[in-house]
C-alpha cells in the first residue's frame, strides 16, 4: 500500500521511523533486534536510508525486504539520484518491487565530492539534475510507486534563499509526490513558517512530517550538524555544551529528550499528522522518548 494511504487513514498521530543499513552484516542481527524492540511504537512505517551517493543500495533493499517482509512493518526505501541513471534507477527500483516494497522517498543526494574533498559534478546524475527530475520520472515511469520527497524547514544549504528553496519543494509536490518528510530541525518556527508558506501557495493535501532527532550526545549533534546543515538555536546550543561540561553524555541526553518531547508536543498541536524519528539505530532512547510523551 502507498504510505499517504496509510498516513491519511490514520486516526491519530504517528510514528515513523529512519533506519539506516549497519555497514558490517555481521551487526545486522542486532540491528534488526532494535527495530523489533521498536516494533513495540506500532510505528506506521519506517524508512531506510541509502548510502551517500547512492551507495550500499544493495543493503538499503535487503534491510527493507527483512523490515517489511519478516518483521511486518511497511518500509520505505530512500533513492538517490547522484551517481545514477535510467537504467540503475530501473535497476534499483525493479529490486525494490521484487522485494515487495513500493514506496520510495526520492532524493537527489548530496554533491559528491573527489579524493581531495572537492564537490565532482561528473559525479551528478545526467539523467535526473533534481530530486524533482525523479519524482517525474518514477511517476511515469513507475507508477505502482509512492513516492516522498525531503522538504527543509531552514532551506537546504544550497539554495540562495527561503523563497527558492520553498519553490523547488513546491516543484516536487506538484510533480507528484505524495508527502514530504523534513530535514531534522530545531527551531519549530522553521517548521511552522514552512508549512504556513505551502497553505498559501495552495497546497493543503501534501502532509509534511517533522523530522525529529532526540539528541544523544554533544559530539554526535556536531557530526549531524555538519553533515546535514540544519540550524540550531545558539540558546539550546549553550545549554547542551553546559551539560556536557557538567554531567557528559548522559546530562545532554536528559536535555535533548525534553527538548524533542516540547518539540512533538509543539507539532502536533500545529496539526501535523505524525512524527518522523531518526533513530540513528538506537531503540532505547526513542522509546523512553515516545514514553515521556504519554
Ligand atoms: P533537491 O530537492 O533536488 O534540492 C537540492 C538543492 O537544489 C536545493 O538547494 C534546492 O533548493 C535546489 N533545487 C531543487 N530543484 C531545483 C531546480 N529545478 N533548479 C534549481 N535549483 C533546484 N541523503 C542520502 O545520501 N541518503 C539518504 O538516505 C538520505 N535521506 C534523507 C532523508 C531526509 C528526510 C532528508 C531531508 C534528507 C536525506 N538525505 C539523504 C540528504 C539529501 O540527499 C541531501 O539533503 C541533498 O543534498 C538534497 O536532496 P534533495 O532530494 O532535497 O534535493
Amino acid at each position: 500500500m502507498h504510505i499517504v494511504e496509510l498516513i491519511k487513514k490514520s486516526e491519530k498521530p504517528f510514528y515513523s521511523l529512519e533506519f539506516f543499513p549497519p555497514k558490517e552484516k555481521e551487526k545486522w542481527q542486532e540491528f534488526y533486534a532494535v527495530v523489533k524492540k521498536l516494533k513495540a511504537i506500532n510505528p506506521l512505517f519506517v524508512s531506510v536510508t541509502c548510502g551517500a551517493g547512492g551507495t550500499g543500495q544493495e543493503n538499503t533493499v535487503e534491510i527493507a525486504s527483512e523490515i517489511k517482509n519478516t518483521l511486518g512493518l511497511e518500509c520505505m526505501a530512500h533513492c538517490t539520484c547522484v551517481r545514477s541513471d535510467k537504467v540503475k534507477m530501473d535497476e534499483y527500483l525493479n529490486q525494490l518491487r521484487n522485494a515487495n516494497i513500493n514506496n520510495i522517498l526520492a532524493l537527489r543526494g548530496d554533491k559528491p565530492k573527489n579524493a581531495d574533498g572537492e564537490i565532482d559534478e561528473s559525479l551528478m546524475s545526467h539523467d535526473y539534475k533534481y530530486a524533482v527530475d525523479l519524482v517525474r520520472y518514477v511517476r511515469e515511469n513507475h507508477k505502482d510507486f509512492g513516492v516522498a520527497v525531503a522538504a527543509y524547514p531552514a532551506p537546504h544549504p544550497e539554495s540562495i534563499s527561503f523563497a527558492e528553496d520553498r519553490k523547488h519543494l513546491i516543484e516536487k509536490i506538484k510533480t507528484g509526490a505524495d508527502f514530504a518528510i523534513t530535514q531534522l530541525f530545531f527551531d519549530s518556527r522553521e517548521y511552522l513558517a514552512l508549512v504556513d508558506e505551502l497553505k498559501k501557495e495552495g497546497i493543503h493535501d501534501c502532509p509534511i512530517i517533522p523530522g525529529i532527532l532526540p539528541i544523544q550526545s554533544l559530539a554526535s549533534i556536531k557530526h549531524t550538524l555538519s553533515l546535514c546543515g540544519a540550524n540550531i538555536p545558539g540558546k539550546y546550543f549553550l545549554q547542551l555544551e553546559k551539560a556536557h561540561e557538567e554531567g557528559g553524555s548522559e546530562k545532554v541526553r536528559e536535555i535533548g529528550l525534553n527538548y524533542a518531547v516540547q518539540q512533538i508536543k509543539t507539532m502536533l498541536e500545529y496539526g501535523a499528522k505524525g512524527i518522523h524519528l531518526y533513530t540513528l539505530n538506537k531503540a532505547d532512547l526513542c522509546l523512553e522518548l515516545i514514553d515521556r510523551l504519554k
